[in-house]
């Protein structure tokens, strides 16, 4: 789960991290009551889960209380790349001197923790990383010993590494409390206060949620339908053609979109619209909690239900889907190809064939069903 800049702006002044003080908005009005209540010169950001907020014109410093309001009106509701913006941070601005760079991660291909630091702050550091490479540190960092606090620093100033060591100490100690993959503050500015750490990425670690007593999770954050989904214990991911696929098990599902996306190359449909796992027990009640979700989004034009009956047997399934499709009633619109295998398949194709649901085609093997599903998409209607 990745935060906003807000919230993990929260978390690194629960942990002494030095931060402007700042309040989210989100109306123009309480904008305004913000810039207010801080006094001076404020910066105002959009708060949307990615980078380059600034080059989006999602930042803005003003000096008035006036300006703050007109900032947050212009800002809220843009898109930045994709994602909408419903709320602004209002930040006390600093004077900046000076902006650094310094993040840890969890280095997967390293099987280890690492800390990044550099001096070309301000900038994406995917840029400093191909271009300036000689200009990123990094430190592998040992989670049994801790961060060597002087060690990252050391990509600093000579006169400002103290104190950025005390930062990176701090950092870590967010990493490591919080349980997070990722902890990024870029910049981290130098300035006329001191070091602070002026724009903050954090990524948790999903399975950590349940030592977290409230949850990050917002209405707000990317796809409605992929919120809707989580919310009812969905493992559902929008993509974009037009072909909906829903499956049993990660790796089915996921042979289920190489198959989809050759069919519909070859008919000359998008492909996989997203996908859908309903995981092992593909009972009714998951079944329409499904269904609704993949109907739900405007672009799918056929669906593609696969699966494999293991310890839910495929009557089961089949049960599920002609439940589902009475429940549903006239919100199901579009034709579904179900491809049932394994586990009681006769009684589960049987089931299906003597419901009869206009809108229900039972193909055999998965690579006809694909294609099936592709002719569909692409089919007028
Ligand atoms: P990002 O573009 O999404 O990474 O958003 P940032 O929060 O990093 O802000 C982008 C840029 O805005 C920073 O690199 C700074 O140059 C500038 N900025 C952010 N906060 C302040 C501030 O308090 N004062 C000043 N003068 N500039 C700021
Ligand atoms: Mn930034």
């Amino acid at each position: 789960m990745d935060l906003f800049e807000h919230e993990a702006r929260d978390l690194f002044e629960k942990h002494d991290v030095p931060v402007p003080r700042g309040r989210v908005a989100a109306d123009p009005a309480a904008a305004r009551e913000a810039a207010a209540s801080l006094g001076g010169p404020v910066v105002v950001k959009a708060q949307v889960k990615t980078g380059g907020r600034g080059k989006a014109g999602g930042v803005r410093v003003v000096h008035t209380a006036d300006d703050a309001e007109q900032a947050a009106d212009d800002i809220l509701g843009m898109d930045i790349k994709g994602h909408t913006v419903h709320r602004v941070l209002v930040t006390e601005a600093s004077e900046i001197a000076e902006e650094y760079y310094v993040s840890f991660l969890l280095d997967r291909a390293g099987r280890t923790f690492l800390a990044m630091a550099s001096t070309e702050g301000g900038m994406e550091i995917e840029e400093v990383a191909a271009t300036k490479p000689e200009a990123l540190l990094r430190v592998p960092v040992n989670p049994r010993d801790g961060v060597d606090a002087s060690a990252v620093a050391a990509a600093f100033p000579p006169d400002v590494r103290e104190e950025a060591a005390e930062v990176v100490r701090k950092l870590w100690d967010v990493f490591v409390a919080e349980d997070a993959t990722l902890v990024e503050v870029n910049p981290l500015a130098r300035t006329t206060t001191g070091i602070v750490a002026l724009d903050g990425k954090i990524t948790l670690d999903d399975n950590a949620d349940f030592r977290r007593p409230a949850s990050f999770d917002d209405p707000h954050d990317g796809d409605p339908l992929e919120w809707s989904a989580r919310q009812q214990g969905l493992n559902y991911v929008k993509l974009d053609g037009d072909i909906g696929v829903i499956g049993n098990g990660a790796g089915l599902v996921m042979s289920t979109l190489d198959v989809v996306a050759a069919a519909a190359a070859e008919a000359g449909a998008r492909g996989p619209a997203n996908f859908l796992d309903i995981g092992g027990g593909a009972s009714a009640e998951v079944m329409v909690a499904g269904l609704s979700v993949i109907l739900g989004d405007s672009q799918v034009r056929s669906v593609f239900v696969n699966v494999f009956g293991g310890i839910t047997a495929c009557d089961a399934v089949a049960t599920g889907i002609v439940r589902s499709l009475e429940v549903l009633g006239d919100r199901a619109t579009k034709p579904l190809v179900v491809r049932l295998d394994g586990n009681n398949v006769a009684e589960g194709r049987l089931i299906l064939e003597q419901a009869a649901h206009p809108l229900v085609t039972v193909v055999a093997t998965m690579d006809d069903a694909a294609r099936e599903a592709a002719k569909l998409a692409i089919a007028e209607v």
